[in-house]
């Protein structure tokens, strides 16, 4: 008899993401094997990790050995180990997908050969540069650095274009290394964020729409099926398609947009599974991880459709009480196993429901009793 073997997923990257992607992966047979710099990254907790940073390729010839596919939990990792390991391994997203996400100018400009309008944006090097972006962008407008920048990290907002010296003793370290980049401010109705997956055969789906809110750049809740969007969804999807087609993606990724005057416009794409996809888990037939763990396997893709309404908590920083929302019906927590630190993300919540209305009684009681009233308030206000 042939003894069994089964798929190795390798992920670099160990954190959170990895971490739920492993946790999905296991019903499906398959292994996962993790590489981060980090020895407490907590992606360790669950799956094998291999402690390294990305430029030992030591430790990345051992790791591409052992697994049958690579992906990323962190879009960051250089362009030269992505292609390094393409050279000895599948890789998927492709190395030429990852570095158009990693880029916000190349990004913006795939957005707007793709049909999606983007921010007035202009790229700045140089401190005059920066005075003459601000005289055609307009002011209130933010500047952003073009790489490694994540959760409002890397971005500093002008309120006016006297803020310019201000911006630029902020980021003008940055911009020789990474380039910058000045955005105008959208003033949007709402934020919203298309979650798709493309097999590697070609198979493409979207998960419904999530609605978003941001504080201080990071994301605080989300709410899916977003309500009240009508022919938005399909454009959604039909935007996200191109996108998929034109990188030739494989893997989930998100798109993250802003809704003004009732148009799409793009801010940014992750090329990865995403917090605002985090509902997916419990709120959807196959969650984004269970379908990026397919997807990127050659394995058929799982049905993307919600069950209901649901609504996901982000805890940034510490963890709130537990009890609230374990003793809620349909109620999901998730723990990621990291230090409490401010800023951190260290774990989520799900609420799901059969519907907006009980949703919101479900949202406002558990608010309620971890006194997250002001978290929860703009979501209350927008399904009521
Ligand atoms: P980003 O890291 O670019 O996704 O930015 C994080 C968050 O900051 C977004 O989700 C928005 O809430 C806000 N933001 C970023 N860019 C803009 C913009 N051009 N206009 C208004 N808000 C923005």
């Amino acid at each position: 008899m042939n003894e069994r073997r089964q798929p190795v997923l390798g992920i670099l990257g160990g954190g959170q993401l990895a971490r739920m992607l492993a946790l999905a992966a296991a019903p499906l047979g398959v292994k996962t094997l993790v590489v981060d710099s980090s020895a407490d990254a907590c992606a360790g907790q669950v799956a094998p990790l291999i402690v390294a940073d990305w430029a030992d390729y030591a430790a990345l010839e051992a790791f591409a050995a052992q697994v049958d596919v690579v992906t990323f939990d962190f879009e960051n990792v250089p362009a030269e180990t992505a292609h390094w390991l393409a050279e000895r391994v599948a890789v998927f997203p492709a190395p030429q997908a990852l570095a158009v996400a990693q880029d916000r100018l190349a990004e913006k400009t795939l957005f707007r050969e793709c049909g999606l309008p983007t921010p007035a944006f202009m790229t700045v090097d140089t401190r005059e540069q920066l005075d003459q972006a601000l005289a055609a962008v307009g002011a209130p407008a933010i500047l952003k650095t073009r790489r490694l920048g994540y959760d409002g990290k890397g971005q500093f907002r002008l309120r006016q274009a006297s803020d310019a010296t201000a911006a630029w003793a902020a980021l003008g370290a940055q911009a020789s290394r990474h380039g910058l980049i000045l955005e105008a401010f959208v003033p949007f109705e709402r934020e919203l964020s298309v979650l798709a997956v493309r097999s590697r055969e070609g198979d493409f789906r979207t998960w419904p729409l999530t609605r978003n809110w941001h504080v201080d750049g990071v994301l605080s809740m989300s709410v899916a099926p977003a309500q009240d969007i009508e022919l938005l969804q399909q454009r959604a999807t039909d935007l996200a398609r191109t996108l998929a087609e034109r990188l030739q993606y494989v893997g989930v990724f998100a798109l993250e947009l802003f809704v003004k005057d009732g148009e799409l416009l793009g801010n940014e794409m992750a090329p990865r599974v995403h917090n605002s996809g985090h509902w997916t888990i419990e709120g959807a037939h196959a969650s984004q991880f269970e379908n990026h763990v397919r997807a990127v396997l050659g394995l058929p893709l799982g049905d993307t459709g919600a069950r209901g309404i649901s609504a996901m908590f982000n805890w940034i920083g510490e963890l709130p009480d537990t009890v609230p929302v374990l003793r809620a019906v349909d109620a999901h927590w998730h723990d990621y196993g990291k230090q409490a630190r401010p800023g951190r993300k260290v774990g989520h919540a799900t609420v799901c429901a059969p519907d907006a209305g009980q949703l919101v009684a479900k949202l406002a009681d558990i608010a309620a009793a971890l006194k997250r009233e002001t978290q929860v308030a703009p979501v209350l206000e927008a399904l009521a």
